[in-house]
């Protein structure tokens, strides 16, 4: 069986440039007689490799000197904690823009460690809310939102104004998917299996200035200042992993950085939201002004309609559409490595669905 177009929210599809460069060298890593996956992490060779990553993402993503890059595990999720671990300190309180279920679950996770204030709650999750919406707190230590909610499928489509108020983003599902001005943040956080890498990697990028948080009860492997002073390797880190979104970001910068990314983004999503908007078979779940780039949802006129769509997509090599649990629906998480072909493949397929069932 050849590729098929996979459409998961996470862990999603890896460019073939990747797969295939990881495949090469696989055995024999540019005539070491071992694998990446083999190596001593304080090798030469794999710090080589280490460094270079870290350059990369500077690089492809613009960061500035005065914010460290860290390779970390446990996921967004346990970012979720880590974030009030180091910064809620500052004032005792946070503000928290819940726009969806990852942005409710970080929320619900500071208020283990101070005071949060809810600068917005827009359930049922459709739209994302205007700047003169959000309750904010000038004594906030930080304000926490999710850039983009891969479940509903919107996007921020603006930069919130906080004043002096860290900014600090989750990016799981939209990190390298358009280019951002990394100053404007305190703190920018994703896990790498939706547009980065293999599950098991966490890139954190923090300002210089808010490294030093952590009291002295927090886990060292959790510590962004530890783990800053130690190259991300206090202990063993995803090495293998890190090797990957090496190749992915090699695999970015050779098609032609963030800005082309966007455009790339920008155009695919269109084919399917013009597909959406084509009929009145499909209801969108996102509104018009908050649609995402990575992931789009829609419902069909019923439930089972649902599902057939999801089952009939499959037998046509189109995988993995079913909305999350919480949503239900049809959800296409179409991240960098989606090709063109895929989203025009499935836009096709919507028309003749809605065609048949209509
Ligand atoms: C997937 C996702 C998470 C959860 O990430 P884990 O790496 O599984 O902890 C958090 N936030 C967003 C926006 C996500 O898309």
């Amino acid at each position: 069986m050849g590729r098929v177009f996979n459409f998961s929210a996470g862990p999603s599809m890896l460019p073939e440039f990747v797969l295939q460069r990881a495949a090469e060298e696989m055995l024999d890593y540019r005539g070491t007689g071992m694998s990446v996956m083999e190596m001593s992490h304080r090798s030469k060779l794999y710090l080589g490799i280490y460094e270079a990553t870290v350059q990369r993402m500077r690089d492809v993503m613009g960061i500035p000197n005065n914010y460290k890059v860290l390779f970390l595990q446990g996921g967004a999720t346990l970012q979720f904690a880590s974030i009030p671990m180091h910064l809620m300190g500052r004032t005792g309180k946070a503000d928290y823009a819940v726009t969806g279920s990852f942005a409710k679950k970080a929320m619900q996770e500071a208020k283990k460690y101070g005071e949060v204030n809810i600068a917005c709650d827009s359930k049922p999750y459709a739209a994302i809310p205007a700047q003169s919406e959000l309750t904010l707190d000038p004594n906030a230590s930080y304000f926490h939102y999710c850039g983009n909610n891969t479940i509903f499928g919107t996007l921020w489509p603006y930069l919130p104004q906080t004043g002096d108020v860290p900014l600090v983003c989750d990016l799981s599902s939209s990190i390298l998917s358009q280019p951002i001005d990394v100053s404007k943040y305190g703190v920018i956080y994703a896990g790498a299996q939706k547009n980065m890498g293999p599950a098991g990697l966490t890139v954190v990028i923090v300002r210089d200035d808010l490294l030093d948080g952590a009291s002295e009860i927090v886990p060292s492997v959790m510590n962004w200042r530890g783990m800053a002073d130690n190259d991300s390797m206090l202990n063993t880190p995803p090495s293998y992993g890190i090797y990957l979104l090496g190749l992915v970001l090699e695999w970015i910068e050779t098609m032609g950085g963030l800005p082309a990314m966007e455009t790339h983004n920008k155009k695919k999503a269109a084919v399917l939201y013009d597909a959406m908007d084509a009929c009145d078979f499909y209801t969108p779940v996102a509104d018009k002004g908050s649609r995402s780039l990575m992931n789009v949802t829609f419902r069909c006129p019923n439930e089972d309609l649902d599902k057939l769509f999801v089952k009939q997509a499959a037998e046509k090599d189109m995988l993995t559409l079913a909305g999350h649990r919480s949503a239900g629906g049809v959800r296409a998480s179409i991240y960098n490595a989606m090709p063109m072909a895929g989203v025009e493949t499935l836009a096709e397929f919507m028309g003749e669905f809605a065609k048949a069932n209509g």
